[in-house]
């Protein structure tokens, strides 16, 4: 016996009951016996049965009007009722109260078998589907992955949890609903549906790739494979549309495209910065031998030092730009790590001597010999130095709170201007990112490269009251380890 069944049999005639469990017995199932309605809320308190084998009268009455009482104690079991010719019609009354199947008496053991096998099999196949059930439901409510049906008007029939997780809908926004309407972009229906018409019409569709648009509007890159459900005619239904989500793809995709793009700008920039250079100079040394000769012209002299300061301007913007595409080569030497960043102060004195500025330092343990590259990093806080100058208004107030530990140096410095706000902070670093007329908004993205450069790193945040930038670098005390960046 594959699938031995735990069977009750109630039975008041003594030898019809021993009868019974013989032959259920000899075929391998766990049978028990009792003789009446009492004894079987007994034995039901600490046994389960899957089927119990009743004789339609027992001593409290006919099982017609004891089968509620009968069928709460043995808790899901199927009911088997012995019944002979003459009680065929109150058996019937029995099956509509929910027996499952009848036996004749004189019982023929056969008779008795099949039944009890078909039980049997219709059980096998409720435990399998159950099974196939709870399988499916943890399939769905686990993956990684939406599972979506649509009707074939467009409209959303169901989907998992993982999907309300990602997008925020709820079946209650969205069942019964238009599915292009609600979740895809205007722009984008048209190719969607075409897509959607297509699996309808038994196309199975994959790889296509789509935004979704989310409860609160964001939006969500989707790879789908699609196909379609049929009823038991095989007509088509529905469609089935499972979806990943590929937004961290895409974005890696588009910034190795703009890592490709900068590259190139880089190379073409490096060479017109070399050219600019030379060009430069040679105005550089042209308006000085000018000078000399318009030495007695005043609004002559005037003219030739706009243009030596436009000069310069350029300069300095081609060397940033330089700066931007050429690989970073740290060049690590012992120094006093305050020093770096007061040189720098100094040098940039014609910016804040005739303005209420104070630099306010505070340092602990920096007393002695770090080994960084120091003229790159005095070029991170010249261009912390003067974003703070540039942002903050009079009186200000830039503090540098600096910490050099055993194995790491950390350093925070803040200002008082108008700070910066969340949606600016995700694209800070970001090359070419400025709000300035006439930045170029490459300052903190080289400053980045070169703390990063060190394995340091450099991250800014909105402090109350003004911007906070933190330098976190590791302290190394060997010398001249060159690196790349
Ligand atoms: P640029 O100085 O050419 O604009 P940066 O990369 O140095 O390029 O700075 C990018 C942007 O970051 C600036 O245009 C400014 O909007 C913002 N920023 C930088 N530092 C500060 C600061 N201390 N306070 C407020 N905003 C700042």
């Amino acid at each position: 016996m594959n699938h031995p069944l735990s069977i009750l049999v109630i039975e008041d005639d003594a030898d019809t009951l021993a009868n019974l469990c013989d032959i259920l017995e000899l075929d391998g199932h766990v049978v028990l016996g009792v003789n009446s309605l009492a004894e079987t809320k007994r034995v039901t308190r600490d046994h389960q049965f899957q089927i119990a084998i009743s004789d339609r009268k027992l001593p409290e009455g006919y099982i017609e009007d004891l089968l509620s009482d009968l069928k709460s104690s043995l808790k899901g079991a199927d009911i088997i009722v012995i019944t002979g010719f003459a009680d065929m019609q109150s058996t019937i009354t029995a099956f509509r109260l929910g027996v499952t199947d009848y036996v004749i008496k004189p019982i023929i053991p056969d008779d008795l078998r099949r039944t009890v096998q078909q039980i049997a099999e219709k059980r096998r196949l409720e435990d399998e589907l159950a099974r196939e059930h709870r399988f499916a439901d943890l399939v769905l409510n686990t993956a990684e992955a939406i599972v979506l049906v649509l009707d074939l008007d467009g409209n959303v029939i169901q989907f998992n949890p993982y999907f309300e997780q990602l997008t925020g809908w709820t079946h209650d926004d969205l069942l019964g609903k238009d599915w292009f309407r609600n979740c895809i972009a205007e722009h984008e229906h048209e190719r969607v549906k075409e897509v959607f018409i297509e699996t309808a019409h038994c196309v199975k569709t994959r790889g296509v790739v789509n935004a979704v648009v989310g409860k609160n509007g964001d939006s969500y890159q989707i790879r789908w494979a699609n196909t379609t459900l049929r009823d038991l005619d095989g007509e088509v239904t529905a469609v089935l549309a499972v979806g990943v989500d590929i937004s961290d793809l895409t974005i890696a995709q588009e910034r190795a495209l703009q890592a490709e793009r900068l590259a190139a700008i880089g190379q073409t920039m490096t060479a017109l910065a070399h050219e600019s250079r030379n060009a430069l100079q040679r105005i550089q040394a042209a308006t000085e031998m000018l000078g000399l000769e318009v030495e007695n012209n005043p609004n002559a002299l005037k003219d030739l030092k706009a243009i030596q300061r436009a000069n310069e301007d350029l300069k300095s913007l081609l060397e940033e730009v330089r700066l931007f595409a050429a690989p970073i080569h740290i060049r690590r030497s012992p120094v006093r790590f305050p020093e770096i960043w007061r040189r720098v102060w100094n040098d940039l004195s014609p910016l804040h001597s005739k303005r209420d500025v104070e630099l306010i330092e505070s340092f602990e343990g920096c007393n002695v010999d770090v080994h960084v590259d120091a003229p790159r990093l005095e070029q991170v806080f010249r261009n912390l130095f003067e974003n703070s100058l540039a942002a903050c208004t009079d009186p200000v107030r830039i503090e540098i709170n600096c910490i050099c530990v055993d194995d790491r140096i950390e350093l925070v410095l803040s200002d008082n201007g108008p700070g910066i706000s969340q949606h600016h902070l995700e694209m800070l670093f970001q090359p070419f990112f400025t709000t300035k007329p006439t930045g170029t908004g490459l300052g903190l993205s080289i400053c980045q490269r070169i703390v990063e450069a060190h394995q340091g790193t450099l991250v800014a945040k909105d402090a109350s009251g003004g911007a906070r930038f933190e330098i976190r670098l590791p302290r190394q005390n060997h010398s001249t380890i060159p690196c790349l960046s």
